[in-house]
């Protein structure tokens, strides 16, 4: 039997955006960082998100300038940043889906409240769009529609930027490989041992520092190395997905202080445009069945988008928990929630959004890398996947990397889905 030992500065666990971008983060700082990967790479809400890069817009809903307006409106000055190569990681690569969304109402007295309010009370202004100047989607819609330089980005393409930057430092054991944590007492973990199915193989890692951002997983985690449950809370969504011939649309339309619906669009396989729909209508959709999601949505989106015609379209419903750190009354934490217990870090970003800023509070509170002039042992070839079944996922397009396969990338709902309803 093989058996290699590793010393590492930090151990992460999950690769969704949290877990990518602090990957990335530490390698810039010299830390001694691996990643270990269970499934695709950002399985679980990074590949279900919609993409929005928020300009506070969803929570400036209720008119006032909340914490975690604030907190999602200061990220986003650094998001642009990186989409255009002026700051670090350079984010190039990654597609852009819409460089804004638009803000819509519908007759109901409380929508006209709600969107004065959130003019008011955004970071980045709202501008009016001229009737002429309106996306075709929104041509009939009541009152004024809104313009917000909230971008919208592919999330597929940003998990492959993160990803092929450090294929050498990303262990995916999806195929083969049993992990077992040796834990001296509750949260300290000594040593993380990496066996082959085959049992051929051990790879034993003694790392300074564990990391958690498995989003759900972070549960089983804690669990395994003897901390306690409480510290995580799942907030369930059931979203819509339409497909067909339908427009490009991405935007929010208010009711109130709520998003009665958010929509963004991307282009399946076949080159039909799909919706995923969010916001109040995936909230309530909790408490139906599919069918019943389906039915509703059937009338809810003619009625807040009667320009758009929904005739040779498709439907369907997925499930996903939001993950993220413990608020005493259940709520959306206003930022990014992490808490160290032992060696081991839990991390939440509660938005993709904030994902950098998670990053940095945590790398800030490592201090300096023990010897950040040592070289990373290389990765055990036994564990990374150069060939073999990959199971479900994409690999990044040979544009972001050819030959690159330590990781492969989750594939978006909309393409694992086959319940579709005409
Ligand atoms: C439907 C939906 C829409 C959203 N839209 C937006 C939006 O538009 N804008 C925005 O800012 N935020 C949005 N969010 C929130 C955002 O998606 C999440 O906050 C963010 O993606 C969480 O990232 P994460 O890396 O913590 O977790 P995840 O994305 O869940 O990633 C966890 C990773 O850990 C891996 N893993 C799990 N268990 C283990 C284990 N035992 N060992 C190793 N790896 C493991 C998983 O396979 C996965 O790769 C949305 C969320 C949802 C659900």
């Amino acid at each position: 039997m093989n058996k290699a030992t590793c010393e590492l500065d930090t151990l992460i666990f999950g690769g969704g955006v949290a877990g990518l971008w602090l990957l990335d983060e530490l390698q810039r700082r010299s830390f001694r960082t691996l990643l270990i990967e269970n499934r695709a790479l950002g399985t679980g809400q990074t590949i279900a998100s919609q993409g929005i890069l928020h300009a506070g817009l969803k929570y400036a809903l209720g008119g006032l300038l909340s914490g975690s307006a604030k907190a999602v409106g200061e990220m986003t000055d650094l998001w642009r940043r990186c989409l255009e190569g002026r700051a670090q990681p350079d984010l190039r690569g990654v597609r852009i889906l819409s460089p804004c969304c638009y803000l819509w109402r519908t007759e109901a007295l409380a929508s006209m409240v709600g969107l004065t309010a959130a003019r008011f009370g955004l970071r980045t202004p709202a501008a009016k769009v001229a009737p002429h100047e309106r996306p075709p989607a929104l041509a009939r819609c009541p009152g004024e529609v809104l313009r917000v330089d909230e971008q919208v980005i592919d999330v597929g393409s940003l998990l492959s930027e993160l990803a092929h930057r450090h294929n050498d430092r990303i262990l995916n054991i999806a195929d083969a490989g049993e992990v077992t944590f040796t834990v001296s007492k509750p949260g300290l973990v000594e040593t993380v041992e990496l066996q082959r199915a085959d049992s051929t193989t051990v790879f034993l890692l003694k790392p300074e520092v564990v990391i958690f951002t498995a989003g759900e997983g972070n549960a089983d985690l804690r669990r395994r190395v003897g901390l306690s449950q409480e510290a995580m809370q799942l907030r369930p969504l059931h979203m819509v997905m339409v497909r067909g011939s339908l427009p490009q649309l991405f935007g929010h339309c208010v009711d109130g202080n709520k998003t009665r619906v958010t929509i963004t669009s991307a282009v399946d396989t076949e080159g039909r445009t799909v919706w995923q729909v969010g916001g109040e209508i995936a909230e309530q959709g909790v408490g139906r069945t599919s069918a019943e999601l389906i039915e509703f949505a059937r009338r809810e989106l003619p009625s807040v988008l009667p320009a758009v015609d929904f005739t040779n379209t498709q439907w369907a419903t997925f499930r996903i928990n939001r993950a993220e750190g413990q608020d005493p009354h259940g709520a959306r934490p206003e930022g990014p929630v992490w808490r160290r217990e032992g060696s081991v870090i839990t991390a939440w970003p509660t938005k993709l959004v904030l994902a950098p800023r998670l990053a940095e509070l945590i790398v800030n509170s490592l201090g300096k890398p023990s010897c950040p002039d040592a070289t990373p042992s290389p990765l055990p070839t036994a564990y990374s996947l150069q060939s073999g079944d990959r199971g479900e996922g994409q690999t990044p397009s040979p544009s972001q990397g050819e030959g690159w396969g330590e990781g492969r990338i989750a594939l978006p709902p909309w393409e694992v889905t086959d319940e579709w309803h005409a």
